[in-house]
């Protein structure tokens, strides 16, 4: 037996390794079934190339927990290793890629804890065994080490080609003698490796062969190889043998729980980076948190993580599915990744396949385009208020929704009013409301003005139609209920009030004696007769700075301030108010209108409201 010092180090990298991160502890079953799989695909290609000239033969990889002996096998059939290359892989390759790997982590948070490699193995284990034979045909060796610098190495039993590696698990692991708990972790990490990995065998229910009418069991019990993975995911396949179907099957194999996706995109590239997946757009609706983290980051099949957010843009971790490309560097640090050239390319070239998928979706058929706007829209919208690049290619497809279910681009729609709208304003107005019932009052005020009412009842339309008034510049946007235009007044239709100076100021008088001088503000307009006798506004640029802090958390910073329009053109209050002599009468009526005006804001409440009631009700008594 040779005895021997696995690094001329003086720190020892083993205490290290056995604390890292308990809750990363996992890892050690995908580092070493991931080895195992390289080494049964470097098998098969020196096979392929003719070097290696025996059978193959089966590659199942066997993953072996023995509840007794305290111990997990990993087996492969691969190339195996000859005592020469114990020493120089196990004993300073990978031992050095972990001490690497460790000081990183240090200092860096890595994506998904990957490459820490074969000692992750002392993650879980007090003594690992490694029982190789080679594909040359040397002798086959047993390398041995308990978790300090020394190892033993010897000569050992073994026939067949490939190696085990046998943990002895240490007892604060015990854990991972758990069928369940090893099941697990190969379904989350191992699902699509390259090479069949088999768990043992699970029971499956099969028909009775000529089972005859009479017969009392048609079924019977068997048992089979429990596979763990699907060596062949959808996503490696090529686009042209794949049908709908299978795309609905391999999402459902993904999030079993999820409502069927719209559509997707199957990704293959392989200039200049390598690049493979499929992207799903699930029914967003209209929540933003809860969606996030679905596209699930593969490494030649390898699972790395599901939180993507730093190598794809934000928005599209929206979107479901997985992406398999060798070429993200994931043992660096999340915010270099950022910065990282390959990673830039490969989220234009994402950012802009799904531009594209859009685009033909909605060239072909944009009445299907339009009737998933509801679950497309948020999508879109974000990607255009946080990626420029993504704003200019979705600029032709995103859609306006006005509040009869009209759709129109946004070139269209701004043709449309701006047709309706000549000389009017200095800036194309867009009206919009996000709530047709609240707004109802208003609605039909804008109307009957000749104006058309989008609908942005979206979480994110409040930065939506500022990024498009950035954008577009000579577009600008006011809910319906606000002061801005001018209460809508149209700038040719400059109608004079009927009521004398001196009236108008005792109609002044008279509210403001009732409003809270720090928070309304009182102006008298001669609208139409038509048109409310009271009416409250709110400014546009002040509510949506308003609800710009309340969406960060900043809750009024800022008081909630309108405006008490009075309608110095409606009866009630040019022929009523202004001439009725009674005091007592005014009062009443004065606050009655303005009462009203409150009620249709949706402002009116609690006391205020039953007291109102009240006096309506007595009202129609008299
Ligand atoms: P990496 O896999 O990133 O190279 P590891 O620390 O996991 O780093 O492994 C180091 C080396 O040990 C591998 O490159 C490989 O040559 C060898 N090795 C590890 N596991 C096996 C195995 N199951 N069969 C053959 N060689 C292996």
């Amino acid at each position: 037996m040779q005895k021997g010092n696995i690094s001329v180090q003086t720190e020892n990298i083993f205490p290290i390794i056995k604390q890292f991160l308990y809750s990363d502890q996992d890892i050690f079953l995908r580092e070493l079934v991931s080895n195992a799989v390289d080494a049964t695909n470097k098998l098969k290609a020196l096979s392929s190339k003719g070097v290696y000239k025996e059978e193959v033969g089966d590659t199942t990889i066997d993953v072996i927990v023995n509840e007794t002996e305290k111990t997990i096998t990993i087996r492969d059939r691969g190339i195996g290793m000859s005592e020469e290359e114990v020493n120089k892989y196990l004993n300073q390759v990978a031992f050095s890629s972990a001490s690497e790997f460790l000081e990183k982590y240090k200092t860096e948070s890595i994506i998904g804890h990957f490459g820490l490699g074969f000692y992750s193995a002392f993650m879980v284990a007090k003594r690992v065994e490694v029982v190789t034979k080679s594909h040359q045909g040397t002798p086959a060796v047993k390398w041995s080490c308990e978790g300090d610098p020394e190892y033993t190495l010897e000569p050992a039993e073994k026939q067949e080609r490939g190696t085990d590696i046998i943990l002895h698990v240490s007892d604060d692991a015990e854990e991972f003698l758990k069928k369940d708990t090893i099941q697990g972790l190969l379904d989350k990490y191992c699902k699509f490796l390259s090479v069949p990995i088999r768990f043992g065998t699970k029971t499956e229910t099969v028909p009775v062969e000529d089972a005859k009418e009479d017969d009392e069991e048609k079924t019977k019990s068997i048992e089979v190889d429990n596979i763990v993975n699907n060596p062949n995911p959808l996503w490696k396949k090529s686009p042209s043998e794949l049908k709908d179907e299978d795309y609905i099957n391999f999402y459902n194999e993904l999030y079993p729980m999820a409502e069927k996706p719209m559509f997707w995109i199957h990704l293959n590239i392989d200039f200049p980076f390598n690049l493979t997946g499929v992207l799903y757009f699930p029914k967003v609706k209209n929540s933003l948190e809860v969606q996030k983290n679905k596209v699930h980051l593969y490494s030649n099949q390898v699972y790395v993580t599901d939180n993507v957010s730093e190598i794809v843009p934000e928005f599209l971790t929206l979107l479901h599915g997985v992406i398999d490309s060798p070429d993200i560097p994931l043992n660096v640090s999340r915010s270099y990744l950022q910065s990282d050239k390959n990673v830039k390319k490969i989220t234009s070239y994402i950012t802009k396949k799904v531009a594209d998928k859009l685009n033909e979706l909605f060239k072909k058929d944009r009445k299907m385009f339009e009737s998933k706007w509801a679950d497309l829209g948020l999508f879109v919208k974000y990607g255009m208020v946080t990626e420029e690049k993504f704003y200019d290619k979705a600029k032709s497809f995103a859609l306006l929704e006005n509040i009869n279910n009209e759709y129109f681009t946004i070139d269209e729609y701004k043709e449309k009013i701006e047709a309706t709208q000549k000389d009017k304003h200095d800036k194309i107005v867009n009206i919009y409301t996000y709530n047709k019932d609240e707004h109802h009052t208003y609605i039909n005020a804008a109307t009957n003005k000749g104006y058309d009412v989008l609908n942005f009842d979206n979480v994110i339309d409040n930065h939506f139609m500022q990024q498009l008034e950035y954008k577009l510049g000579d577009v600008t946007f006011v809910r319906v209920d606000s002061d801005t235009p001018d209460n809508l007044v149209q700038k040719d239709e400059t109608v004079e009030s009927v009521m004398s100076e001196k009236e108008q100021e005792k109609v002044k008088g008279l509210f403001e004696a009732i409003l809270d001088k720090g928070k309304e503000t009182l102006q008298l307009k001669p609208l139409s007769a038509n048109d409310a006798p009271v009416l409250i506004t709110k400014p546009e640029f002040m509510r949506r700075m308003k609800e710009m802090q309340s969406m960060q958390g900043m809750s009024a910073m800022m008081p909630d301030m309108y405006n008490v329009v009075i309608n110095t053109n409606h009866p009630v209050v040019a022929q009523k108010l202004a001439t009725s002599e009674s005091e007592d009468d005014n009062k009443k009526l004065t606050q009655y209108l303005y009462n009203l005006a409150l009620l249709n804001q949706n402002m009116l409440k609690g006391e205020q409201l039953s007291k109102f009631t009240a006096e309506t009700i007595a009202l129609l008594q008299k």
